[in-house]
Parts: structure tokens; sequence; C-alpha cells
């Protein structure tokens, strides 16, 4: 059951989702739902089990949880409202509320709770491997973005927030070893903790330039944070320039700063760019520079707020006396309205400002001297981009364009406080137990490997998960010693554990050449009855397209096979 495309499917945008579908991996059933194909469940399978291998060998036990939970879960955390709309949502013939799982932290701590009376138990790790929904909006980018996929979900419980140190770190070294085992170079970076603070989570991501997530590396000291989270020194204050009075002039029209910037001939960052958020149903002004965009993450947290959100339009006339695109920080209507600014604004003069009047802007404005802005409220708030100084070292920042692999966060007690997943200590007394949470998207997993290992030909797999290691391209199927020739050097790579698979279909050899290099097995050998009369057979390797012929196939063709598919770095093939 394979099945090659010439074609590309007309709604994949990245190279991987189109070699996916034209390998014959996937086949789609409907926006963000796809039939994993024999090929791709041989590789997903694999992937899998690499992963299986190394969860067990950190100690972490395996379990299955439903995909259906009942609402109750998710209302005992609170889950069931903040979820919002991305989380799939049913009702039984009874009328009871029900999910389809996103993820499992309330189920998990539900049984652990069940399960654990003491802190004999304690630490324990336990995982599943189990298909996951999500409602996207836009599915896109095949596995990247569906609707239904399957994730590795881990979860630690540990006796105290310190003991879940040791969870953490077991889990983050596996991860690097189910990504260095499945030929990916996976990069962890520091992501955003929520309330927990620390360097308690990390992102592992592969770098491609088809990444929807922006990462701020560090070439300097090593630092690697998603752009969330990704902090930055403030850039070095320009000299004070001497600036006039603040006058305010008309911008008919011009709303967006580069409306604005086109309409008075000035670069956008002359412009101090304002924003009204609602923190927590506060108003809060942000100002940064013109070209620069609100973290809303760093926003949050250093408003101290729950949540942040851009104000609604009746708020914004309210506090400032304009709408959006007019307003800025020189006399807001409302004199109490706080305002915070980015750390690059401190000291600047000679700016440009919504004037607080529809269709007016203020030029000449000395922040210091005309704003609003009390001292203090200076910080870094907008988000890092290429060639901003490192907090930690100062050297230059390169934002790379990442996928997301896999995930590992220490949650603290926010679900076992919940859901009291209590254990006794020594003492007998009842302890909160401390949780972590870690993922790996095994589907979206198979799909970074493609978009990191690919050619104009088609996919190039690691040995480790290809669906098959090796084909074995029989051009001449009716030639009864070709064919013998074949199947004996498929027993005999079999029996060196080598998976193989024979095409022995009735094509043409240059189809079959094709389709070989299409799905991407790491090893081709050619039998043609025209190359046994000359006594060999031909052994190509897909990476890099290094060819040996080979006389007398069985054993020196079983060698020849294994030294192609060694891995990188390992060139001493005597290979070509
Ligand atoms: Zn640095």
């Amino acid at each position: 059951m394979i099945q090659t495309l010439r074609e590309d499917p007309g709604d994949a945008e990245i190279d991987s989702h189109k070699l996916l579908v034209r390998a014959g991996l996937m086949k789609k059933v409907a926006g963000g739902l796809y039939t994993y194909l024999p090929l791709g469940m041989r590789s997903l399978n694999k992937i899998q089990r690499i992963i299986r291998e190394e969860m067990d060998r950190a100690g972490a036990q395996e379990i299955v949880m439903p995909i259906l939970q009942p609402a109750e879960l998710w209302k005992t955390s609170g889950r069931w409202e903040s979820m919002g709309p991305g989380m799939f949502r049913l009702k039984d013939r009874a009328a009871h509320d029900y999910a389809l799982s996103p993820t499992a932290e309330e189920m998990v701590t539900d049984v652990v709770k069940s399960v654990v009376s003491s802190y004999r138990q304690l630490p324990l790790t336990v995982y599943q491997i189990q298909w996951k929904f999500r409602d996207e909006i836009r599915p896109r980018f095949g596995l990247m973005r569906s609707k239904e996929f399957l994730m590795k979900d881990a979860y630690s419980f540990d006796t105290s927030l310190e003991a879940a140190d040791a969870s953490y770190t077991a889990m983050y070294r596996a991860y690097r070893r189910v990504f260095e085992r499945c030929g990916l170079k996976a990069y962890p970076v520091e992501a955003d903790t929520g309330d927990i603070g620390g360097k308690f989570s990390h992102e592992f991501h592969v770098l491609a330039d088809s990444g929807e997530d922006g990462i701020a590396f560090c070439d300097g000291c090593g630092y690697a944070a998603n752009l969330e989270k990704a902090e930055r020194r403030a850039a070095a204050a320009a000299a004070a320039a001497e600036c006039g009075a603040p006058e305010t002039i008309p911008t008919p029209g011009a709303k967006t700063i580069e409306q604005v910037s086109k309409f008075m001939g000035v670069p956008g960052s002359a412009f101090v760019k304002s924003l009204v958020y609602s923190a927590d149903g506060t108003p809060v002004m942000v100002c940064l520079p013109g070209d620069r965009d609100v973290n809303e993450v760093k926003l949050r947290h250093f408003l101290g707020a729950k949540k942040v959100e851009l104000a609604d339009f009746d708020t914004v006339l309210r506090v400032t006396g304009a709408n959006a695109g007019s307003v800025g920080p020189v006399r807001p209507t409302d004199s109490s309205l706080r305002i915070v600014a980015d750390f690059d604004l401190k000291g600047a003069s000679g700016c440009i400002v919504g004037a607080n009047r529809d269709g007016y802007h203020t030029k000449n404005v000395d922040l210091a001297r005309d704003a609003k802005i009390a001292v203090g409220d200076y910080a870094d708030l907008a988000i890092a981009r290429d060639g901003d100084a490192c907090a930690k070292c100062g050297r230059p920042l390169a934002v790379k364009r990442g996928i997301e692999v896999g995930h590992v966060f220490k949650l603290g007690v926010k679900y076992t406080a919940a859901f009291n997943a209590v254990y006794k200590n020594g003492n007998l007394e009842d302890q909160v137990m401390a949780m972590g949470c870690y993922g790996i998207g095994v589907s979206r997993t198979m799909q970074a490997v493609i978009e990191q290992s690919h050619d104009k030909d088609g996919i190039i797999w690691p040995p480790s998960v290809a669906p098959f290691q090796v084909c074995v391209c029989l051009l001449d199927p009716s030639d009864d010693g070709a064919a013998k020739a074949a199947f004996d050097l498929e027993a005999a790579l079999e029996a060196e554990g080598i998976d193989v698979i024979v095409d022995d279909r009735a094509e043409r050899p240059g189809v079959k050449f094709k389709d070989a290099d299409l799905i991407g097995f790491p090893v081709r050998v050619v039998v043609g009855a025209k190359g046994l009369a000359k006594g060999g057979v031909e052994v190509k390797r897909r990476r890099d397209d290094k060819t040996k012929t080979v006389i007398s196939p069985a054993a020196e063709a079983v060698a020849a096979v294994k030294a192609a598919l060694r891995p990188d770095g390992a060139e001493q093939l005597d290979f070509n």
C-alpha cells in the first residue's frame, strides 16, 4: 500500500508537509486530520520506540489514560473555562460534559492522588503516548498544526519543589537523547515559566526557516530563549538632542506608525508607539519605540498581572481622549492613567507621539520633560530582535526560526493543590506533591525530521527512524536469477536486524529510483540481471549519493549496506 505522487498537495506550504503526502506517508482526511499510511506508521512507530526506551531508562513508567475526559476534572483545576475554544467538548447521551484530551495534567493528578499515600512512593514519573486534540482555527503545515496529533506526555510527582528538580533534570536529559537518536538537531531553549520562575521551563526546537516560533540565540554566552522569554539589554542612550517645544500637528487619516511616518517623512523609530492595555481590568498605557512590538508576557510579569490584553475602544477613548492610533503619553484625559515604557525610551527626546486627539500627533516631545511617565516605569517590554544586546553578556542576539518538538516544565503545586494530591511525610503529616510535566510531539517530531532532512528529490531519513532502512530495487522481477539475488539479499540483511523493502513492482527503473529518493530510504541497492552478469549490485547512500558496486552480492553487499547506514561522522566506509 504505497502510493507516491508527482504533484505537491495544493494546501501544503512547507516542504515537509508536501513530502509527507507525496511520499505516501499520510493522506489527508479533512483539514487538520490525517490517516497514517503504512510507511508513515513505520516511522511513527520507530520514534515511539525510541521515546519509550528513553523514558523507561529515565525511570518513568508507562500508563495510558482515556482521551475522553469528564468535565469535572477540568472544572476542578479551573481550566474548563480557561482552555477556551481550543478544547474540543462534547456531551454523552445523559448530557454529561466531556473534553477530548488536549493534555492530561488533571487526569493524571487524580490518578496519582488515589495511588500515592506515602513519601516512600515518591518520586514517581508516569508517561503515556496518546492522541491529543486541539480545535485549531486554521489547521496548516500538515502535522505541525493539526486537530489531532500523537503526543508523549509525562508527569513527575515529588515530595518537594527542590526534589522535583531532579525529576526535571532526568527528563531534560532523556529528551536530549530522544532527539539525538531520532537524528534531529534539537536545541533546548528557555521558555516562560509562568508563576514558577527560575530556569525550569525549556522548549526543544528544531531550527527551520519554516518554523513558527522565534528563538534568540547568543553566540557569546550560549543563552537561548524563545521570543516570549528572551531578555535584552537596554540600547545605549543616544546623547539627548536639543529639542524645541512640543508642537501638535494634524495627521489626517494616518493611524498606523507606518502611515504617520510616511505622512511626516520621518522613520518609524522616531515615533513612540503607545498602546492602551487592560491589566486585570485596569487600563495601562504602554509606550515603546515606534518600530518595536510589545512582548505581552514580559508586560504581564512586569505589571504582576494575571492577564493583559489590549483595552477595548471605549476604554481607550475614555482614558486618553482619542482612539487607538492617536494616543500618546502626553496629557491623556485620565490624569491617573498609569504609563509604562520600554527601557529603550529612557531619555528619548525629539519624539513624535499621538496627541490624544483623533488625527493629531505631537512632535518635539522629550519624554522626561513632557510625558507623564513616572521614574522606574521603564522596563524590558519589547520583543527581542536580531542584534539586540544579550541580557547576560551584552553580545548581539541572533533570532532564528524554530519548530517546537518538546517542552519540559516544572509545574509546582498548581494541579496537586487543586486536587488536594497529598502524601504523608515521615511525621505522618499531609504534604502537597510537587509536579512537573513533559511533552514530546510525536507526529510533529516525524515531520520535523523531514523538514530538517530533505533535498529537491525527497526525504533523507536518518536510519533510526526511516520507514525502511534499505530499499532493494529489483530491476527485472521476471528474471529468476535477479529475483533470487534480491530476496537472498533481503534475507541476509534482515538476519542482521536491518529492515528492508524490495521494490519488485513492474515499473521502469527510473520510476523506482525516483520513488526510492522521494521516500528517502537511507540506502538503495540496485539488483538487475545486467549488473549481476558482471557479478555485482550497486549500493547507494541517499544522504550523499555515494555509490559502490559490490561484486559477489550476499556477504559483501551486507557489509557495504551496514557501512552506509553508519551515522554521520563515521565516514570510514571505504565506500565509493
Ligand atoms: Zn550572551
